[in-house]
C-alpha cells in the first residue's frame, strides 16, 4: 500500500493538509513530510509520485526553505504547488520575482497544452484559487508554460524530469477543477493504483504493530476520548491483552464517564483496564486553589503521578501508546524557513523527560474525522466516536474558581442535560463543542416562594473548523428554554443560567 503512496513535502504551507486529504480520498495512499526529510528517508518509502507543497517563505532570499535538486533526478514524477513551483523554477535556473501587485483569490486559468496528462477533463478555461506574492519571470531551461492566467505563468512542465509545476491552488475547493488537475497527477502522471481504504489502513496498522510490539507489553491512557478510544480498539485488536490501559478517575470527569468507559470498552471489548479511582487525592490538592493555571498544572502533575504509580507496578512493559493523531504531529512542528521549533506533544499532558517506553502511536497520519471512521469500522458505538473534545484537565477548568466535590457534582448534573438535549435534538453533531461552565457566582431566586441563593451556570456551545476560532452556536431558543427549563428545575444548587454568545477570538470556547 505505502509503496503506492504520494510524499508530499511541506514547506509549511497552511494547505498541505489538505492535499494529503484529497490524495487519501481518491483511494491512494499519501503522507506529509517536512521540506528536509533527507532523500534517503524518502526514497526508501518508494512513493509514485512527489508533491511539493505551497509555503509563506520567498524563495529568492537567505535562508529560504529548500530540497536537494537529486529529488527531480530519481525517475519520480514531481508536482510543484506555488512555493513548490517557485522552488523548482529556482533551483532549475529560471527566475522568481515578487509580483507587482500580489493576487489572492480566484483568477483564470487558461491552459496551453490541452494534450498535457495533468489537463484531461478539465476545460481549457476555468477558475484557480490564487494565494501568492512571487511569480515566476523566467521559466528554467527544460521547462514550457502548459497554462496561464492574465497576470502570470499559471502552469510548466519539464520532460525530461516528468516535473508538473503550478502557481494556484489545486487542493482547495474555490479551485473548480483542482481535484481533477491532482487526480490527473495521482492516476495519468504517477500511475498510481486505488488501493487505499480505511479496511485496509486498519489492517495494515494491525500487522506493523504486531511486527513492532512483538511479544513485549504495551500501556495506554485511556481517556474516553475519540483519539485514545480508537487507539486503545486498534492495539488491542492488533495484541489483545498485551495491551493494559489505565483510566485515571480524577473526580473530574463527566457523568458516569468511568461507568461508559468500563461498559463499552471494558466489557464489550473485553480490553484489560485499570480503573484508578483518584478522585480524593485531585480533590485534596485542587482544594484552596482557583488560579487557572495553578488548577492546570496541579491536575497535570498529579496525572502524571497516578499514571506512573500505577505503570510501576506492571512488569515487561516496553511500550507507551498515545492518540497523537496528525493535526498534533503538525502543530509540534512548524516549518518556518530556516528555524523549526519542534516540540513534542504530549497527550498524555506530559511524559516524564527520562521516559523509559518506546512510544507506539498509531494515528498519527490520520486526520480526526479518518480516526472516527476507524473507530466506527472497528465497532465502536456512534456516542463515543462522535464526541466533542473534552480537556484534559476536564471539569476541573469549567468550574471556574475554587474546585469542589459539591460543585463538581451539580456541574455534572447540568452538564449531562444539556448533552442529552443536544442529542435528542439532533442538535449535537450542529455543534463542535458544547458543556456548561459552573460560576463562582451566587445569586437570589425564589422557588415556592422561598428564597434561594444558588449558584450561576452558563451553556457553552460553539462551532468551529479547526478549533483556532470559532463562532457561538446559534442554538434555537425553544431548545434553549427546554434545557434552562430541566437544569434550574432538576438541579439542586443553580437557580440561574446564561447563554455564552461570546466568539474566539477574543474570547476562548473553553473559560479557563
Ligand atoms: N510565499 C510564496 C509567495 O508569496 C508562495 C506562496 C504560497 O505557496 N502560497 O508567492
Amino acid at each position: 500500500m505505502k509503496e503506492n503512496s504520494i510524499i508530499i513535502l511541506d514547506f509549511g504551507s497552511q494547505y498541505n493538509q489538505l492535499i494529503a486529504r484529497r490524495v487519501r480520498e481518491m483511494g491512494v495512499y499519501a503522507e506529509v513530510v517536512p521540506y528536509f526529510e533527507p532523500l534517503d528517508r524518502i526514497l526508501a518509502r518508494k512513493p509514485k509520485g512527489i508533491i511539493l507543497s505551497g509555503g509563506p517563505a520567498s524563495v529568492y532570499l537567505e535562508g529560504a526553505p529548500t530540497i536537494s535538486k537529486e529529488l527531480y533526478q530519481q525517475g519520480i514524477p514531481v508536482l510543484g504547488i506555488c512555493y513548490g513551483m517557485q522552488i523548482t523554477t529556482h533551483l532549475m535556473g529560471g527566475e522568481v520575482a515578487r509580483a507587482d501587485k500580489q493576487e489572492f483569490g480566484k483568477a483564470e486559468l487558461i491552459i496551453d497544452d490541452v494534450n498535457s496528462p495533468l489537463f484531461q477533463n478539465v476545460p481549457n478555461n476555468s477558475k484557480v484559487w490564487m494565494s501568492h506574492n512571487d511569480h515566476v519571470t523566467k521559466m528554467a531551461p527544460g521547462f514550457v508554460q502548459i497554462g496561464h492566467t492574465d497576470s502570470c505563468v499559471a502552469a510548466t512542465y519539464n520532460k525530461d524530469i516528468n516535473t508538473y509545476c503550478i502557481q494556484f491552488h489545486a487542493e482547495v475547493t474555490h479551485s473548480e477543477y483542482g481535484t481533477q488537475i491532482l487526480r490527473n497527477f495521482v492516476f495519468n502522471v504517477a500511475g498510481c493504483e486505488q488501493n487505499w481504504s480505511m479496511g485496509n489502513y486498519i489492517e495494515e496498522t494491525i500487522k506493523n504493530i504486531r511486527e513492532t510490539v512483538g511479544d513485549k507489553k504495551v500501556l495506554l491512557g485511556l481517556s474516553g476520548g475519540v483519539d485514545s478510544s480508537v487507539a486503545a480498539t486498534l492495539i488491542h485488536k492488533a495484541i489483545g491483552d498485551q495491551l493494559t490501559c489505565i483510566f485515571v478517575d480524577t473526580g473530574l470527569l463527566r457523568k458516569d464517564e468511568a461507568k461508559k468507559v468500563m461498559e463499552v470498552y471494558g466489557e464489550n471489548f473485553h480490553m484489560n483496564i485499570k480503573c484508578v479511582d483518584a478522585e480524593e487525592r485531585f480533590l485534596s490538592k485542587l482544594a484552596g486553589v482557583s488560579d487557572p493555571e495553578a488548577k492546570r498544572k496541579i491536575i497535570g502533575k498529579e496525572f502524571i503521578e497516578v499514571f506512573d504509580e500505577e505503570a510501576a507496578k506492571l512488569t515487561d512493559v516496553e511500550f507507551l501508546a498515545q492518540g497523537t493523531i496528525y493535526p498534533d504531529v503538525i502543530e509540534s512542528m512548524s516549518v518556518k524557513g530556516p528555524s523549526m521549533t519542534i516540540k513534542s506533544h504530549h497527550n498524555v499532558g506530559g511524559l516524564p523527560e527520562d521516559m523509559k517506553f518506546k512510544l507506539l502511536e498509531p494515528l498519527r497520519e490520520l486526520f480526526k474525522d479518518e480516526v472516527r471512521k476507524v473507530g466506527r469500522e472497528l465497532g465502536i458505538p456512534d456516542h463515543m466516536v462522535d464526541r466533542h473534545p473534552f480537556p484534559g484537565p476536564g471539569l476541573g477548568i469549567r468550574i471556574l474558581g475554587e474546585v469542589s466535590k459539591e460543585k463538581a457534582d451539580i456541574l455534572r448534573e447540568a452538564d449531562d442535560i444539556f448533552i442529552e438535549e443536544l442529542r435528542k435534538a439532533n442538535l449535537y453533531n450542529k455543534v463542535s463543542q458544547a458543556f456548561v461552565v459552573l460560576l463562582p457566582v451566587k445569586s437570589v431566586g425564589v422557588m415556592g416562594d422561598e428564597r434561594t441563593y444558588e449558584y450561576t451556570a452558563v451553556l457553552r456551545s460553539a462551532n468551529t473548523i479547526d478549533f483556532m476560532t470559532a463562532t457561538w452556536s446559534h442554538l434555537p431558543f425553544d431548545f434553549l428554554e427546554r434545557v434552562s427549563n430541566r437544569i434550574l428545575n432538576e438541579v439542586k444548587g443553580i437557580n440561574r443560567l446564561t447563554y455564552d454568545i461570546s466568539s474566539k477570538p477574543p474570547a476562548t470556547i473553553e473559560w479557563e
